[in-house]
């Protein structure tokens, strides 16, 4: 019975992630999710059968079943880290006697956060649909919605998207985006002050050596905006899981 609905979690997790393609590549560019998916190159509407997540990558081997173009590996692995991650939370939340609407949110949350990687990455844009999503999800996931809930995240929403503004400023929009100080304030809406915090402070240690290794080792050098989200999305993940270690470190260092 745990393997079965396990392995049902893990289905539902790759169907989800085969719409987060279709949201990464709508929602960054501007266009509705109605409407047909089409070949990548030649534009004909796909049939029913290529859009099985997984299997039709498999029996095409990867390449468009009407021009024989190369597919993207974005297919395939979103449907898979989605899947994944599906079943992780599903182990950390449900198994261990969590509410299903958390488990639920949580998953919501989850494919947000995949979807704002994705698009970072390969749009160079972070959608507000995206952030929007965040923080219904976790607003759905409070049990109580009463003001005493709601002020502390909304006071750490506006402290982190306040700091970011003025990075943003002082940079004059080329270390960040708008988009980051947008999902700065997210993340303090979704995790409260202190872990909003580290998960920026993880975010910018990160970043940071990652674009000196990129200065080091590649000709194009800061200006070429490694996009920050990514970064953003890993500190809160870390913030999550180890939290409290974080926090002790920090409060070390003063
Ligand atoms: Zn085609």
């Amino acid at each position: 019975m745990h393997e079965l609905l396990t392995t049902t979690v893990f289905i539902l997790g790759l169907c989800i992630g085969s719409f987060l393609n279709v949201v990464i590549d709508r929602m960054s560019v501007g266009k509705t999710l109605l409407g047909r998916s089409m070949c990548d190159f030649c534009k004909r509407v796909l049939q029913p059968i290529e859009l099985v997540p997984i299997l039709s990558w498999v029996v095409q081997r990867g390449y468009s079943r009407c021009c024989g173009k190369r597919l993207s590996w974005q297919y395939p692995v979103v449907e898979i880290l989605t899947g994944v991650v599906f079943v992780v939370i599903y182990n950390l939340f449900y198994l261990q006697g969590g509410e299903l609407v958390v488990t639920l949110a949580a998953m919501g949350i989850a494919s947000s956060l995949i979807v704002i990687t994705v698009a970072d990455v390969k749009y160079r844009i972070i959608p507000d649909a995206a952030l929007a999503a965040l923080a219904l999800f976790r607003t759905w996931s409070w049990q109580d919605r009463a003001l005493s809930v709601f002020a502390p995240q909304l006071f750490a929403a506006a402290v982190l998207f306040s700091g970011m503004a003025l990075l943003f400023a002082a940079t004059r929009g080329r270390g960040i985006g708008f988009g980051d100080v947008k999902f700065a304030g997210i993340i303090g809406f979704l995790m409260g002050l202190q872990s909003g915090f580290i998960a920026l402070y993880v975010a910018f240690v990160t970043g940071g050596v990652m674009a000196i290794i990129l200065l080091l080792t590649t000709k194009k050098g800061l200006k070429s905006e490694v996009p920050f989200g990514p970064f953003m999305v890993w500190g809160m993940v870390a913030a999550m899981l180890w939290g409290s270690q974080l926090s002790a470190f920090f409060y070390s260092l003063f």
